[in-house]
């Protein structure tokens, strides 16, 4: 038998660095404290490094390019020089610093929205559509090359955000202009790929995850047509065209494209992809990029499994012809197991990050090209440890699945117990001193550095419990009372005892487990280290209760309690792939649920259940979403539906387009729900003008990702807007988002404007219904 070298690739990889440095550099960059040339060398320095991890490991297509000082979608809108007008953009290459303003905003122009990339927690920088033709400012692929080859002396493949992706990514192009603004990137596309290619560039990948995305047949036909064009500009190059997170939408156009490699995902999208491989074929001429290990999760693979599979692929295009690669791009996952040092021994076994995978992938290669006792054998026990890690009793709770059992068995468990109406009426009488418009918050107050340091403090047990506790109790004495005097009408007790919302539940109840180093970015410098969900999910003690009824005792006015959601938990958190997932969203529902029982035997009234991650695991395709927000509003009644009609039920959702979602909000029936909405320009109101809505509702009024301070009048237009189309005594106004990453006087700042723009406008209407009654 002849044996032919299987080929791997990586789509892209962590940008973040081991110890997050990336993330230190740009902070520090942001804060004032390094140069332009200092945070330049750094991040370059991180560059390197990742692609000498991808080396060493023995990646054959390695990309670059893919790796951004802040957001990939962003890259591209600079380099095209499509910077919105309000930036003052004058032409020529985008400096970081105007690069950085698009994202954080300046005091004189907004910052660009941000939004998920598709049903991923990474946050990208929404390009915006003015009409103005795209320009090559600078070729950011061509040069990210040129460093490595420089640094390295290794040929690498860029990566681009494809024309068709990054056309469907912007704001401001309604779905039947797209076609026509998708014409008009022709040329610097073909420009881009023609300097590369000319720099002996061999490979090119352009991503085209929307490719996974319902499209007709007329937007299939001029992606072709693009592509030919393509083609026809460089036709040497070795094209590479990536879809990921599903399935391809139209199998038969999508092989039809004149490229050299297509890359489908085949753990998202295993099921659509697979079937049209074997119902279509595969064409002759070109290779297949197969993604068999999971780029979303962090569980270890099972490769004798995925090796068997791969044999049906074989019968349909042969082994020479394909390379072996993570699912999607590895930016999802944190970077590596190795140092993780206090896990369960099993667990520790059971993980794979980034640096795993990529030892999974060259593996498995090598497997393919040519098995021998070294490779069976590690591929063999990567099966058994996976069954082993599957049937462990640590993981089982079989009291909690049966008690679960029993409450989802009586669909009354998730219902309140009165009306919204009755329940509005029960709340008024409860709190007959509330204005108008209460004005609120989301939760958290600024983190500071003291705040930070003395959680640490107590972490490392520099701190016993009393000291941190007294620190805690202050810290929210004094917002309280700050509060209290700029006017606020629902409190907070200010979060200042979580480092993540997610992971603060996490650690209290049982069936999750913690990593030391876990980190994945989330938007920006921000990252995250999700929880791993490993196991049956189970309520051990009260998690809130006491941070809320101190905060409590300290005022007379209402405090919201604050709880995560159980969607959110387990969007935010890396969960178990050997249940369903709602199963597991059902299981932190019945624990949410126990909470909201004991916040409420403490006397607190008004109680917020975070969820806004919903949207986060929504699946692409429409059809399969319309199951998804079946269970996920069943989960969160399951949490809120034991609420006495007297408490009032608030959630909280960030981030996203609502035009789809008000049905599914209105379906979880919580008394009061706050959204974002300042970075959309208000946006979601035009929603609320063909939509009705009953519930009580706040709009954001405030963009809460930017230190700018928002001026009052411009706060109490979004609310006059606001409230041309929603019931006033339905009307809560409050900022966009919990206000931990903020700093404290901005933050004072801005919320005694958002008090006094309330002001104003209940005066207003104070006014203008007396006016009425004359
Ligand atoms: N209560 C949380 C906070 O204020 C909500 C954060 C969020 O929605 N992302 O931080
Ligand atoms: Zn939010």
């Amino acid at each position: 038998m002849t044996t032919t070298n299987v080929l791997t690739s990586v789509i892209g990889y962590p940008r973040i660095g081991y110890d997050r440095e990336w993330k230190k550099a740009l902070e520090q960059y942001w804060a004032g404290k390094s140069s332009a040339e200092a945070l330049q060398v750094e991040l370059e320095r991180i560059e390197i490094e990742r692609v000498r991890t991808m080396q060493d490991k023995g990646i054959h297509y390695i990309p670059v390019n893919e790796y951004a000082w802040y957001d990939h979608v962003l890259d591209t809108t600079t380099m095209f020089g499509l910077i919105p007008s309000r930036f003052e953009y004058t032409g020529g290459e985008v400096s970081p610093d105007l690069m950085f303003a698009l994202a954080r905003g300046t005091q004189e122009a907004v910052a660009c929205e941000m939004t998920k990339w598709f049903n991923t927690n990474y946050h990208y920088i929404v390009p915006e559509w003015e009409g103005r033709a795209p320009q090559l400012t600078t070729n950011r692929p061509l040069q990210a090359y040129r460093r490595v080859k420089a640094a390295l002396g290794i040929e690498t493949k860029p990566v681009v955000v494809g024309p068709y992706t990054y056309v469907r990514s912007m704001k401001g192009v309604s779905k039947t202009e797209r076609l026509q603004v998708l014409a008009q990137f022709q040329d610097v596309y073909s420009q881009l790929l023609q300097e590369l290619a000319a720099e002996g560039v061999a490979v090119v990948q352009l991503d085209e995850p929307s490719f996974v995305l319902p499209m007709s047949n007329e937007e299939w036909a001029a992606v072709q047509s693009f592509y030919e064009a393509l083609r026809q500009a460089v036709p040497q190059l070795h094209l590479w065209v990536q879809t990921y997170f599903e399935g391809v939408s139209n199998y038969e156009a999508f092989v039809q494209l004149p490229v050299d490699t297509l890359g489908l995902d085949f753990v998202h999208g295993k099921l659509r992809n697979e079937v049209s491989l074997r119902k279509h074929g595969f064409p002759a001429d070109k290779r297949l990029a197969l993604g068999v290990i999971d780029g979303r999760n962090i569980w270890q693979t099972d490769l004798a499994a995925v090796s068997a599979w791969l044999e049906t692929v074989a019968a349909i295009v042969p082994q020479e012809r394909w390379i072996l690669q993570p699912s999607c791009s590895l930016l999802h996952v944190p970077l590596t197991t190795q140092r993780e040092a206090a896990l369960l021994p099993e667990l520790q076994q059971a993980l794979a990050f980034a640096d795993e995978k990529l030892a999974e992938i060259t593996l498995l290669a090598r497997h393919q090209s040519q098995a021998d006792a070294v490779t069976t054998s590690a591929v063999e026990a990567s099966a058994q440890a996976v069954h082993a890690w599957r049937t462990l009793p640590l993981r089982q709770r079989p009291q909690v699945v049966s008690e679960l059992a029993q409450l989802l068995a009586d669909e009354e468990q998730g219902t309140r117990r009165a009306h919204f109406a009755e329940r509005k009426q029960l709340h008024r009488e409860r709190w007959p001193l509330l204005p108008l418009l209460p004005t609120t918050t989301i939760g958290s107050m600024p983190q500071t550095a003291e705040i930070r340091r003395a959680r640490l403090r107590y972490r490392r047990g520099e701190w016993d419990l009393n000291t941190y506790e007294t620190f805690l109790q202050d810290e929210m004495k004094r917002w309280i009372q700050i509060q209290e005097e700029i006017g606020i009408d629902v409190l907070v007790h200010g979060e200042f005892e979580r480092t993540d919302m997610v992971e603060y539940f996490g650690e209290k109840l049982d069936g999750f487990a913690f990593t030391q180093y876990g980190w994945v970015q989330s938007y920006g410098s921000r990252c995250v280290k999700p929880p791993v969900l490993y196991g049956d999910v189970a309520f051990k003690e009260a998690m809130t209760v006491a941070e809320t009824a101190f905060a409590q005792s300290l005022t007379s006015q209402p405090v919201k309690g604050m709880l995560t959601g159980p969607v959110t938990i387990l969007n935010w958190s890396f969960v178990r792939d050997d249940i369903p997932r709602e199963q597991s969203t059902y299981q932190l529902a019945y624990a949410l649920r126990q909470e909201i029982e004991a916040l409420e035997q403490a006397g607190i009234g008004m109680i917020q259940v975070d969820e806004p991650a919903v949207k986060e695991g929504m699946p692409l395709l429409p059809e399969d979403a319309v199951y998804y927000k079946e269970w996920a509003v069943r989960a969160f009644r399951l949490s809120t539906g034991g609420a006495a009609a007297q408490t009032q039920i608030h959630t909280h959702m960030c981030y996203c387009d609502f035009s789809d979602m008000i049905q599914t909000i209105t379906d979880m029936d919580a008394d009061v729900i706050s959204l974002e909405t300042a970075r959309s320009g208000g946006d979601i109101v035009a929603v609320f003008e063909r939509e009705s809505y009953e519930l009580g509702i706040g709009l954001g009024v405030y963009d809460i990702h930017s230190p700018r301070v928002p001026a009052v009048e411009e706060m109490q237009q979004l609310m006059e807007r606001a409230l041309s189309v929603l019931p006033h005594d339905l009307f809560w106004i409050n900022p966009d988002c919990g206000l931990k990453t903020r700093h404290e006087p901005e933050t004072i700042a801005a919320l005694r404007n958002m008090v006094e723009a309330t002001r104003n406008v209940r005066a207003k209407l104070g006014a203008s219904s007396t006016v009425a009654a004359e």
